[in-house]
């Protein structure tokens, strides 16, 4: 049996400028110094504004942080007339490790689309960017076709043309995204088993057990450990409680 590493990422989402970014990151990083001895074995990555990473890179190579760091988002093109969009080159130049893709606010406010976010996930794997996939179902879908269905049908289509390499896998209710109204554990496991089963239909049940899937949704310290004991949930993806590091920090003991 394979162990997956934990990952705590942090989505700072259109939060925090360069010079917060420092500051941020330098206290979560001391915090979780300092708490060595009681930290489980988890992977921290945050995940700032493009504005903020270069930042964020000096920073972390300079005083040798054990922290990883991506953009919240990626083109699906390495160069050329593509306005605004940046290149998964110029992600990968500044050594981030992940890519946030997909995410159910570029979904909803820019019209990202499932083949969309297989391109941009196949785009940052092209350069040794891991793309964190992101999926979910709306209160709506879950009305109608209850929580699997959805956030199933959204990987077996984003996996469809892309290459073999590693993915993380985010499901996150949109419901539960900044509502403060949680999935439950049980609720998380469910539907992040169904994820991995789709994953082995589509690329076997190797890449299966070794992909990382997280939960995302209104995660805090008070409700991280919970999350974290189910088989399926490998993580969390944590949007506001990231934005404090004393807080994001006690989330990646999950104590
Ligand atoms: P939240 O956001 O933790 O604030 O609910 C999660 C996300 O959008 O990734």
């Amino acid at each position: 049996m394979v162990t997956r590493t934990p990952l705590i990422a942090g989505n700072w989402k259109m939060n925090l400028d360069h010079l917060d970014a420092i500051r941020v990151v330098q206290k979560l990083a001391w915090t979780l110094q300092d708490a060595k001895h009681d930290t489980k074995d988890a992977e921290v990555a945050v995940f700032p504004p493009f504005t903020d990473l270069r930042s964020v890179q000096s920073l972390v190579a300079a005083e040798r942080f054990d922290l990883a760091y991506g953009g919240q988002d990626v083109s699906e093109h390495d160069s050329g007339a593509y306005t605004g969009e940046i290149s998964p080159v110029f992600l990968a130049r500044l050594d981030c490790q992940y890519v946030l893709v997909g995410h159910s606010e570029r979904r909803q406010i820019h019209g990202e689309t499932d083949e969309l976010i297989g391109r941009k996930s196949a785009a940052a794997l092209r350069h040794g960017v891991t793309p964190v996939i992101c999926i979910g179902e709306t209160a709506e879908d879950l009305e109608q076709h209850g929580a699997s269905a959805v956030p199933v049908q959204q990987i077996r289509t984003i996996l469809a043309d892309l290459p073999a390499g590693d993915v993380v896998v985010a499901y996150e209710p949109v419901w539960a995204i900044g509502s403060g109204q949680a999935a439950t554990a049980e609720q998380a496991q469910e539907v992040c088993a169904a994820i991995r089963a789709a994953i082995a239909d589509v690329r076997g049940a190797e890449a299966a057990e070794s992909t990382r899937i997280l939960y995302g949704g209104s995660v805090k310290s008070a409700n991280i450990a919970g999350f974290m004991r189910q088989p399926d949930v490998d993580g969390a993806l944590v949007g506001g409680a990231s934005l404090d590091p004393v807080e994001f920090a006690a989330i990646s003991r999950f104590t």
